[in-house]
């Protein structure tokens, strides 16, 4: 066949439906994924299977909050007062008794506070002196009942709820878990997606480039994205752009280990798009293969035996908005945690350029969300062409253009999505 040549794929009929429908088309296929056990060092970026709860109350002991001096306040009715210093405590001491009255216990930060004291006096507003095997400290100033006393339980009592299931575990949710003992969180397994690309201009990065070849970038965009939202990249590289092959290929990577399959390119309606070939003809149901959005307008989905295919645009920042879009609800709510589809996202900016284009279909481009004093504004990154990908970089949110005859102007509101 001659370079060129149609070869008469067939594709299906396109009906496009709307960003957030196409959301909860792929929704209602979302299985929870199971759970695990996993060594708190290794939990980070894990979504939790379990609300975590205080065992203990946080802090579990009254605790002092400066290197100082532990003391009664009463004590300090009358200025200038010295005291008998009669123990130390350091941190994870517990102190020898209960504080006794005219006297002081010296006390680092993060020590347990003896009973009977009920404030603790910076070191620098004391003056340490000794006699003989006896020691004293001298104040001048009294400080109120509970100064730089953590009491029992401020930050959370026994049993109260610190973290929900589905939350991500990040530095501090770690923090916390290891606070309270926690060695193996519950968590979801890393949902394992697999990435397969299409189009034969496609070089591995480390090949040469030739003319009308270019290196298949948005494998390692897609993989970095799924381990954004906490999932596994499983990186399986290109697919002919022939249809049987590609079928055969596909279907053994729909049956393996993948809890979700992506593929990026070849959706379109040109002569070679392999992916729209595939769903037009397979054993599959396709959920929908046209979106009123651009870019990517020919993002499709499907599913078979009972796991998910979405089919990506190729064109790059198509493809990064598509997964940021579509793959990312899938994502969250396979880790418990419910997904936020494209009309619940709530945060407005104000466009700082106007947008001329003319649209039939909502745009989602990528801009740069800055502040200017109180106010958020949002413009665009780039260019606005699918196609870039050395400005992909810069954008920070997905700006919402909503279908208009007349473009939106410079100082209107729209919704933006963060990336
Ligand atoms: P397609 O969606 O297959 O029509 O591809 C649209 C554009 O995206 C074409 O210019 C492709 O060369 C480009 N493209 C497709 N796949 C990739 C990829 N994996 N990495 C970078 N660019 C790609
Ligand atoms: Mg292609």
């Amino acid at each position: 066949m001659q370079s060129g040549t149609k070869r008469g794929y067939q594709t299906q009929d396109r009906t496009a439906i709307a960003l957030p429908e196409a959301q909860r088309a792929l929704l209602r296929h979302v299985r929870p994924i199971d759970k695990a056990k996993v060594r708190l060092e290794q939990a980070f970026g894990y979504r939790l299977a379990a609300a975590a709860y205080a065992s203990e109350p946080i802090p579990h002991f009254r605790r002092s909050g400066m290197d100082g001096y532990a003391v009664r306040t009463e004590d300090l009715a009358e200025l200038p007062v010295t005291l008998e210093v009669t123990q130390r405590i350091a941190c994870g001491t517990p102190p020898a008794g209960a504080l006794g009255a005219g006297t002081a216990a010296r006390i680092m930060t993060g020590g347990m506070v003896p009973d009977g004291a009920d404030a603790v006096i910076m070191q620098e507003m004391a003056e340490e002196t000794a006699d003989g095997q006896r020691c004293y400290v001298r104040f001048t100033k009294a400080v109120p009942s509970g100064t730089n006393i953590t009491p029992v339980g401020l930050e959370a009592g026994r049993g109260e709820k610190l973290l929900d299931a589905g939350e991500r575990i990040g530095p501090a949710q770690a923090a916390l878990l290891a606070a309270i003992g926690c060695d193996e969180p519950s968590v979801y397994r890393k949902p394992i997606v697999a990435i397969i690309c299409t189009g034969d201009e496609l070089l591995a990065i480390h090949q040469r480039l030739q003319p009308g070849k270019i290196r298949n970038s948005n494998l390692y965009m897609l993989a970095s994205q799924i381990r954004e939202y906490g999932g596994e990249p499983q990186l399986i590289g290109s697919i002919p752009d022939e249809p049987q092959e590609a079928r055969r290929m596909l279907y053994g990577i729909m049956e393996g280990e993948a809890d979700l399959v992506l593929t990026t390119g070849g959706v379109s309606v040109g002569d070679f798009d392999v992916v729209a070939a595939i769903l037009a003809d397979w054993d599959g149901d396709t959920l929908f293969n046209k979106i009123t959005m651009r870019p990517g307008s020919p993002t499709s989905a499907g599913v078979r035996g009972g796991k998910l295919l979405i089919g990506l645009s190729g064109n790059p920042a198509a493809c990064l908005a598509g997964c940021e879009l579509l793959v990312r609800p899938v994502l969250r709510q396979m880790q418990g945690e419910r997904a936020i589809t494209a009309d619940e996202h709530g945060q407005q900016a104000i466009l700082a350029e106007g947008y001329g284009k003319v649209n039939a279909y909502t745009r989602y481009i990528r801009g740069i969300r800055y502040t200017d004093g109180a106010t958020v504004y949002v413009r665009q990154a780039g260019a606005d062409r699918s196609s870039a990908i050395v400005s992909l970089k810069e954008a920070n949110c997905l700006i919402v253009i909503p279908p208009t005859k007349t473009g939106v102007l410079a100082g209107e509101l729209v919704t933006i999505i963060p990336l």
